[in-house]
């Protein structure tokens, strides 16, 4: 059995979910079905802020990208092709990951998790609901991750 709380998000497990495997079975299932990928971009963007696994550069530029679709209603798929521009161009002066070596990120004692979403979603479209509100929460909640506005 895993240990009940996740270490990385704080959420509670419940009914056998952890978030690695749901975060898993969401993959799969935005993979195979447009009608749950449309949220693809959320869902990755959400989990890797949650659990930690941005460098300190990607989650400035994180927070931009998700700033830009909720707020600015950039469609998902500019901002993808935007991103995928710019994280190439931009390799050889910021990584994307957070490295083991890297200060492990402040905790944060999110409001909404992905287990969250798991436990609620019945069909595609509570799905891309709760997935939208859990990307507004994070993003809120994800400042004081960030520098110092100058
Ligand atoms: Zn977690």
């Amino acid at each position: 059995m895993p240990t009940d709380t996740c270490a990385g998000c704080g959420a509670v497990y419940q009914n056998n979910l952890t978030c690695e495997t749901v975060f898993d079975d969401f993959l799969a299932l935005e993979f195979t079905d447009a009608a749950y990928g449309e949220v693809h971009l959320l869902t990755v963007a959400c989990y890797m802020i949650q659990h930690g696994q941005y460098s300190d550069d990607a989650l400035v530029w994180i927070e931009q990208q998700l700033r830009d679709h909720l707020e600015k209603g950039i469609p998902a798929e500019q901002i993808r092709q935007k991103a995928a521009k710019e994280t190439r161009q931009d390799r050889h002066t910021w990584r994307v990951a957070r490295r083991k070596e890297d200060k492990p990120q402040e905790k944060i004692p999110w409001s909404m998790t992905i287990l969250d979403v798991a436990l609620q979603y019945q069909d595609s479209e509570s799905y891309r609901k709760l997935v939208r509100q859990w990307a507004s929460i994070t993003l809120s909640e994800m400042r004081p991750l960030l520098p110092d506005p100058k």
